[in-house]
């Protein structure tokens, strides 16, 4: 145990952690150097740029003699997997707190550090980038000092790209992190910070030994969930994974034990032993739940049970992600999925596509809302769609978030305009050092999901960061705005939004649809409604579209042609009530704001 150091890396996205984290595995001789990132391994995140699930790595390295084990525990960097940081954080006695030279400290450095001095961990301070020209390491350098409270002879200035200060973290990593504690002869209780899905071997658990010991072939529960397993194989996680006969007190390692679908395994679960139970669990577990749902529909409706068959095999391995069947007179047959958050959608999106090859329609994303109905009951509803008859509902709730914004004095005003149009709420305003400035609101995550973040970064040209948790439900007034052609509803283009917004929103779906809607042989009437009242409306005006008209009524045939041509294009087309709408429109006005 003593000889044992479990740490992590907090920093905002880009600031360097994965590059950094590389060079540690190579000074260590724990791989060979390379040019490529080891630790990201999925295509995707590396394109990104973005841990998407954490790792860990076993590294050793002798220190004055002593040889030491060192774990870096990897952890996801974006908001949308939070709670995964949260245990990964919860299973280490230190963390590397790394900040970009010349972007300095930014809101998901400062969200990670706050759950990394929660936990009591060791924060070891470093400027990453300090190679670069625009490094400004002493400015940086106040920012860290501010927020630590520690000495400037504490932070290590670093680079990852060129080796700078690697030996000098490796150090502070045996110095200053103190090592594991716990009781060897205390019954079991190991932490489960995350988990993989492997296509020969099923779900393999990562975990953390808090107390006790754990030998192959030991029957053990996992806590939460109640169920009972065998290790089949135990073992510490180097490039690959070595198994071993037993892992003891302080050890991270995995455990692999049959368990076929992620959703048996849950993050921040404990392990014990079925014989010697550990009395309570590892605090701090929770169910993770979807944030943010959508419709995603097959482009060709044939597709559709592929599309099951994708998103079962995607679940496996991602035990947040969620779907069931709904339809849409729209869209025809998908499936409502729930995703943590906007970033968790987008991947699921493209993995669909890059791995499963399949062409899908993801509609607006929304949150969930709770209806409370007149005689007081409560349900949970993931679609507008879904809404019961509004003069059933008493009130509505909707999912509030903390929000933290941090950018420079100058960004203030606009920033605060735009959160001001997403009814934020101001909190407080606290400054860094300098012309910086961190910024909290409350807001309904309702506005954020729609175009909150791409809006925040063209108002502040890229110099604001943003990071958020969510804060209880609150009652808001919420109307679900219908849209009619010809005086039938199209349920797929239905919204749940702001009473104070709502008519500007019919208006402005209105007209998009009218740009989008080709004329037909008759009048078509578009109207906004919320329940019974129309609050906006267009008119496409009718056309006699005579095709055959431009052939002079000679040639036969080439008549017959045209007609053809025109009963296909009607294919394309989605009959809604007696109006056609060509999908393309229809899907461009699910893309509106
Ligand atoms: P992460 O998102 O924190 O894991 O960041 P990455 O390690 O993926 O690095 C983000 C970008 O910064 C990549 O393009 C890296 O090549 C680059 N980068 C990382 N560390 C350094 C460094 O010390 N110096 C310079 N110049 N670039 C770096
Ligand atoms: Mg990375």
């Amino acid at each position: 145990m003593k000889k044992i150091r479990n740490f992590c890396i907090i920093a905002h996205i880009d600031h360097g952690k994965s590059t950094l984290a590389d060079r540690l595995l190579e000074f260590t001789n724990t791989i060979q150097v390379t040019t490529g990132q080891m630790l990201d391994d999925m295509d995707l995140e590396k394109e990104r740029g973005i841990t998407i699930k954490s790792h860990a790595i076993q590294m050793e390295y002798t220190y004055k003699g002593e040889k030491y084990i060192l774990n870096l525990i990897d952890t996801p960097g974006h908001v949308d997997f939070s709670y995964e940081v949260s245990r990964s954080i919860a299973a280490c006695e230190g963390a590397l707190l790394i900040v970009d030279a010349s972007q300095g400290v930014q809101a998901q450095t400062i969200s990670n550090l706050y759950m990394a001095i929660e936990h009591d961990l060791e924060i070891i301070p470093i400027i990453n980038k300090c190679d670069m020209a625009s490094a400004m390491p002493e400015e940086v350098e106040d920012e860290i000092v501010e927020l630590l409270g520690c000495k400037r002879e504490e932070i290590i200035r670093a680079s990852g790209k060129t080796g700078m200060g690697v030996e000098e973290i490796l150090t502070a990593v045996i110095e200053r992190i103190p090592h594991p504690e716990g009781d060897e002869e205390a019954p079991l209780q190991a932490l489960i910070f995350d988990s993989v899905f492997n296509s020969f071997r099923g779900i393999i658990a990562y975990f953390k030994i808090e107390n006790g010991v754990i030998r192959a072939g030991d029957k053990v529960k996992f806590f939460n969930t109640g169920k009972e397993y065998e290790a089949d194989e135990v073992g510490v996680l180097k490039m690959e994974m070595v198994p071993r006969k037993e892992l003891r007190t302080g050890d991270v390692g995995y455990i692999i034990s049959g368990i076929k679908t992620s959703k048996e395994v849950k993050v921040g679960d404990t392990i014990t032993h079925v014989a010697r139970p550990c009395s309570k669990a590892i605090a701090g577990f929770e169910e993770v739940k979807p944030m943010v749902f959508a419709g995603v529909y097959p482009i060709e409706a044939e597709e559709f049970e592929d599309l099951r068959a994708s998103l079962e095999k995607l679940q496996l391995n991602d035990a947040s992600l969620t779907f069931q069947p709904e339809s849409s007179l729209a869209l025809g047959f998908g499936f409502r999925c729930g995703f943590l958050g906007l970033l968790h959608m987008e991947i699921v999106q493209e993995r669909l596509d890059r791995e499963f090859n399949m062409n899908v329609i993801t509609t607006v994303p929304n949150v969930s809302y709770m209806i409370y109905d007149k005689q007081g009951e409560v349900k949970e509803v993931h679609n507008p769609g879904g809404m019961p008859d509004p003069t059933l509902i008493d009130h509505i709730e909707e999912p509030y978030i903390k929000a933290s914004i941090i950018t420079t004095t100058d960004y203030i005003g606009p920033i605060m305009t735009l959160c001001l149009g997403k009814r934020g709420e101001l909190i407080k305003q606290e400054y860094i050092s300098g012309n910086r400035v961190e910024i909290f609101y409350n807001m309904p995550l309702g506005e954020i999901v729609i175009d909150f973040y791409d809006r925040l970064k063209s108002i502040s040209k890229g110099y604001a960061s943003f990071d958020y948790h969510p804060d209880g439900f609150r009652p808001s007034k919420l109307v679900k705005l219908d849209i009619m052609l010809n005086g039938e509803p199209v349920d797929a283009l239905s919204t749940l939004i702001h009473f104070d917004n709502a008519y500007d929103m019919g208006r402005r779906m209105c007209e998009k649809l009218k740009e989008l809607i080709p004329r037909q042989q008759f009048e078509i009437a578009i109207q906004a409604a919320i329940g019974a009242k129309i609050i906006a409306r267009e008119t496409i005006k009718a056309v006699r579209k005579d095709v055959t008209a431009k052939c002079y009524g000679g040639d036969v045939s080439r008549k017959r042609k045209l007609l053809e041509k025109q009963k296909k294009g009607k294919k394309r087309m989605k009959q809604i009530g007696n109006v056609e709408v060509p999908q393309k429109a229809f899907l461009a006005v699910l893309k509106l704001d």
